[in-house]
């Protein structure tokens, strides 16, 4: 097993992590950072970016149905190629994610270590066969989507943020758990998108606001119980199916 020294290690490539390197390294400190999945985190390949992308393909469609509004003629319904979707938003996300790889990879006197970062003491850190050691260890391992122990949960495919990232294909009827703006934002991209979508909301939230869970969503096409939860009406949408 090698041990390597550094002035730091860094755990996590996600928004802090990589400036943080290019300022140490700056200053001409030795540092490690480690990643054990995707480079950017959340934000670059599940998060932000990818949302973001995705919320950009829905405007698009409800524009297109408003197009007569504003004087534009749309020939024809308006459809949606969800895999088209899809290949946008991971072209946009790979992008991202590679210029944080090759930011931090070229970075002078960044070392990058890719697996699962693991304290072994209050100055050392394992990842795979290495020992890194260092007197100062950041942590910026961020969030993971937490699934909520609810009754049936077991039963059920489901997806998360992360999950729902690979959907390239348009739900006929999406369930949405979760009333932030997570939640929210998939809703209406989903409802523009054609899909009937219904959003529920805990009243008794088990977390504090800050650490809840994003929305996790199913894509089934489940008869639900009328009266219960939220449908989302956005009639420019107006896909077909029953209410
Ligand atoms: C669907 C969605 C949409 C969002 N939209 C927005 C938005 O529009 N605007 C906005 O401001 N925020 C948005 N956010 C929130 C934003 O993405 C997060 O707040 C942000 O990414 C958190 O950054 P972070 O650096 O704390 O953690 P992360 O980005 O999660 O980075 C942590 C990194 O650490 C790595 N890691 C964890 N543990 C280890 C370990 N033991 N060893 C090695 N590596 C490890 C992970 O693989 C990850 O790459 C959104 C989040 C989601 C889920």
């Amino acid at each position: 097993m090698a041990t390597h020294e550094f002035v730091a290690i860094i755990i996590g490539t996600g928004q802090a992590g990589p400036s943080l390197a290019q300022r140490m390294t700056g200053e001409g400190m030795n540092v490690a950072i480690i990643e054990r999945k995707l480079f950017g985190g959340t934000c670059v390949n599940v998060g932000c970016i990818p949302t973001k992308a995705l919320v950009a393909s829905a405007r698009a469609a409800h524009m297109a149905r408003r197009g007569p509004e504003f004087g534009v003629a749309v020939p024809g319904d308006v459809s949606v190629d969800m895999a088209q979707v899809k290949a946008r938003k991971d072209a946009i996300v790979a992008q991202s994610n590679t210029g944080v790889t090759n930011w931090l990879k070229g970075m002078e006197g960044c070392t990058v270590f890719e697996g699962h970062g693991r304290l072994e003491s209050a100055t050392t850190v394992r990842v795979n066969g290495d020992l890194l050691e260092a007197p100062k260890i950041v942590l910026n391992v961020g969030g993971r989507a937490l699934v909520p122990d609810m009754p049936g949960i077991k039963d059920v495919e489901f997806l998360t943020n992360s999950g729902i990232m690979e959907v390239d294909f348009l739900p006929d009827h999406l369930v949405i758990i979760g009333g932030s703006y997570i939640g929210l934002e998939f809703a209406q991209m989903y409802r523009r998108f054609g899909a009937r979508v219904r959003k529920r909301r805990s009243r008794t939230p088990t977390r504090p606001r800050s650490s809840r869970a994003p929305g996790a969503a199913r894509a089934t096409p489940t008869a639900e119980r009328p009266g219960r939860g939220r449908r989302l009406r956005d009639p420019s949408a107006a896909p077909p199916g029953p209410s």
